[in-house]
């Protein structure tokens, strides 16, 4: 593993633990250049499955929500919860991701602090990699390397695999604020956001008294390549957004620094033998706080695919395809949401930051099948209602031609199982819509006479599911042709 932030720490904690032999090359972070990273309470169910929900928990600072002011005058404040029982995080990340590295390393990895990936080459049957640390050259040789280092990107940018996007191009201005007494501010554990015609600014509090305050601009555009210094350029943009600059008045600015903050992504996240996980292969918006938590998912997928790699070699290529597409739609599904989000912004901010957000372009086919409106369409409506309008019915199969085989995760492994062709592309095949497994719903539907038994079955061998999903999904698989419905009366009636 390159690199030892989020990505690379966890990737390593979990090939270590499942018996792989891992070296953490991971360079010295400055700390005084630490961002701190709001977690939501949707990164949960990851922080757990990759083991490290109780390291966030110790050095994580509660929060109960946001309060946003997003080209809005008056701010509203949304809460996790409507009680204000649920809570995410906020983590300084010079806190966090030492602990990271220490529980890589008692997984098992052997974890080289301080060493400066340089290169990355093809040597015979693996890889070879050389590396800096102490002013030493040092190297090691690996069959798999995964490249982790964020946005430096080593093997990303070596192999010509990054990729800019127009207004891409971004960086954060970020003062850390320390006040001596508790700030007395309503909802004063929230990250407060606010946008003006510049960018927009993020204050997040890592105690009761310290609060990082970020400012997003255009990476161009901003003032910072025109030698002004960093401190009058970041009090120049702070004082365009006045709430978040009322907050920090009284607190001391203890240190500001600028970082990029750019949207990029990869024309392949994986090559034979590589791997581009987290941010070294793309990055979100900050603006959707979801950096952390699509790092996490890219770090147990990039495990599971090393592994299938290392253990069955046979299905290295496919795992390979399986991670790239996937990280590729993560990608693309996050580009628009921040496309929205600027579209909204524009109304109140008709700037040309605002517009070139609001003007991103996403390739719709790369998103995923959105399961609300597939559900909703007309064709499947119209097969719910010949459902409604029948007490007992017989399905059976349209086509063989939809019953295909597909790659999907099954523990640590990459499987290849059955799966069904919605459509002809390659996003229509699906195993699982909203939990429901299609695969199953099609071998029951063809001896089921109604619903009811047909739910009743579903649900004794494959585990209970909301009876309206399961309709939903019957109604789909016979408005896209895979199953065909006739009244038994008629297949029935003696000539
Ligand atoms: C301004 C800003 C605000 C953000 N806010 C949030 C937020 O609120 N919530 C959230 O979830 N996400 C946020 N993010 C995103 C989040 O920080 C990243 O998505 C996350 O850090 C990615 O983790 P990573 O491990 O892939 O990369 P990184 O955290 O960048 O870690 C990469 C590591 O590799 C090391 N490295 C680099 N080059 C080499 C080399 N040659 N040799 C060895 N090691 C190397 C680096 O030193 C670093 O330790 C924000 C990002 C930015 C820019």
């Amino acid at each position: 593993m390159i690199g030892g932030g989020p990505s690379g720490a966890v990737v390593a904690r979990l090939l270590a633990s499942w018996g792989h032999r891992v070296v953490v090359l991971a360079r010295p972070d400055d700390p005084a250049r630490a961002l701190a990273n709001s977690l939501p309470p949707s990164t949960f169910k990851l922080l757990h499955q990759t083991g490290i929900a109780d390291l966030v928990d110790r050095v994580g600072f509660r929060t109960t929500g946001n309060t946003v002011w997003w080209g809005e005058r008056d701010g509203h404040a949304e809460s996790f919860s409507p009680d204000g029982s649920a809570w995410g995080y906020q983590v300084d990340r010079a806190q966090l991701d030492p602990l990271l590295l220490d529980a890589a390393a008692a997984a098992g990895a052997q974890v080289v602090r301080g060493a400066r990936v340089r290169q990355v080459r093809a040597e015979a049957d693996d890889l070879g990699v050389t590396y800096v640390r102490d002013d030493r050259e040092g190297a090691c040789r690996a069959r798999l390397v995964l490249d982790c280092s964020g946005r430096a990107g080593v093997v990303a940018v070596s192999h010509a695999l990054r990729r800019h996007v127009p207004g891409g191009r971004m960086q954060a201005l970020v003062g850390v604020w320390a006040s001596d007494e508790r700030s007395g501010l309503p909802n004063q554990t929230h990250t407060f956001i606010e946008t003006c015609d510049a960018g927009w600014a993020w204050s997040i509090p890592t105690s009761h008294t310290v609060r990082h305050v970020g400012i997003m601009v255009d990476g161009a555009a901003s003032q910072l390549a025109r030698g002004v210094s960093l401190d009058a350029t970041y009090q120049a943009h702070l004082a365009l957004l006045p709430r978040i600059h009322r907050q920090v008045r009284g607190a001391r600015l203890v240190r500001a620094f600028a970082c990029d903050a750019s949207v990029y992504t990869a024309a392949r996240f994986a090559e034979p033998g590589l791997l581009l996980v987290g941010d070294a292969g793309a990055t979100l918006n900050p603006l959707s706080s979801f950096g952390i938590k699509k790092a996490l998912a890219s770090a147990w997928l990039a495990a599971v695919v090393a592994h299938t790699s290392l253990v069955h070699p046979d299905r290295a290529a496919l795992a390979r395809d399986f991670f790239s597409h996937w990280s590729s739609q993560v990608w693309h599904v996050n580009l628009k949401r921040s496309r929205e989000f600027a579209e909204e912004a524009l109304v109140q901010h008709p700037s040309a930051f605002w517009q070139t957000q609001a003007s991103a372009s996403v390739d719709a086919s790369q998103l995923p099948l959105d399961e609300t409106a597939l559900l909703t369409s007309a064709p499947v409506r119209a097969a719910f209602a010949q459902l409604r309008l029948r007490d007992t019915f017989v399905l059976s199969l349209a086509s063989q031609s939809t019953l295909v085989s597909a790659p999907i995760v099954r523990g640590q492994v990459i499987a290849i199982e059955g799966a069904v062709a919605l459509g002809p592309s390659p996003r229509d095949i699906v195993r699982y819509l909203r939990g429901v497994d299609l695969v199953a719903v099609v071998g029951l539907a063809t001896g089921a006479r109604d619903v009811p038994t047909l739910f009743e079955q579903y649900c004794a061998r494959h585990g209970a599911v909301p009876l309206p999903d399961m309709i939903g999904a019957l109604a789909l698989l016979i408005a896209r042709g895979v199953l065909a419905i006739d009244a038994p009366h008629a297949l029935a009636a003696p000539r």
